[in-house]
């Protein structure tokens, strides 16, 4: 297909919390997310897409936070090249890396600066409470999440429209256009020249329509001046 290893970003298994309050689990997390480092080397790719990591109510956050940058910190020393990637959450549950600044103070505890980007899920930054439903939210949040994180840490985006409302900290994609945050926000990210040359990922429900979305998202690049 042609694709270069920059436009692959895989994602870890769901299971891993390098966050984990207990010692025992959270080593148990660590190892786990260093064998899917060393398999993303292997293979030649340059991306690992990872969900940061849960307190489960049993530390507080900025623990939270310390230990799963200590976990990045552990793995990359162990690696040669392959670029953590945190994903925002939804803020489900006692997830971690639902804002900006959460997504931030992991960076900035990380040693090696550039081996850790982000990639934002749009239905996740929704859920979270970002308001992304017209071109001048857009602006603002992209804009504050320029001076928080900054763009030079975006590695990649996923692509879902949300079934849940704005702050229901719900992790439920839908389809683009059908659900609660609507389609200019995918319009934005198509015109906007800081989110390109990265992958853009659908992570949408239904997958018999994703030739369309993808079109959709192909005709609102095509429709900037
Ligand atoms: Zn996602």
């Amino acid at each position: 297909m042609g694709f270069t290893p920059e436009q692959i970003l895989p994602h870890d298994s769901y299971l891993i919390n390098l966050g984990h309050p207990e010692e025992e689990a959270l080593q148990k997390s660590r190892d786990a997310f260093l064998d899917e480092m060393q398999r993303c080397e292997q293979l030649g790719l340059v991306y690992l897409n990872f969900h940061p990591g849960s307190h489960l109510r049993k530390i507080s956050e900025d623990e939270c936070i310390s230990r799963i940058a200590d976990s990045l910190n552990w793995a990359i020393a162990q690696t040669d090249s392959v670029i953590a990637v945190i994903e925002n959450t939804a803020g489900q549950g006692s997830n971690l890396g639902f804002s900006f600044e959460q997504l931030a103070a992991i960076i900035d505890q990380v040693e090696d600066k550039s081996r850790v980007g982000v990639c934002i899920d749009t239905c996740h930054m929704f859920a979270a409470g970002y308001d992304i439903r017209t071109q001048e939210s857009c602006a603002e949040v992209f804009q504050s999440f320029e001076e928080i994180v900054g763009f030079k840490y975006l590695k990649g985006m996923h692509l879902n429209d949300s079934k849940g409302g704005l702050s229901s900290n719900l992790d439920r994609h839908h389809s683009l256009g059908q659900g609660e945050i609507g389609l200019e926000v995918f319009r934005f990210i198509m015109r906007d020249d800081r989110f390109r040359g990265i992958p853009l990922v659908l992570e949408t429900i239904d997958e018999t329509i994703w030739a369309e979305e993808i079109q959709m998202l192909r005709f609102f690049n095509a429709e900037q001046t």
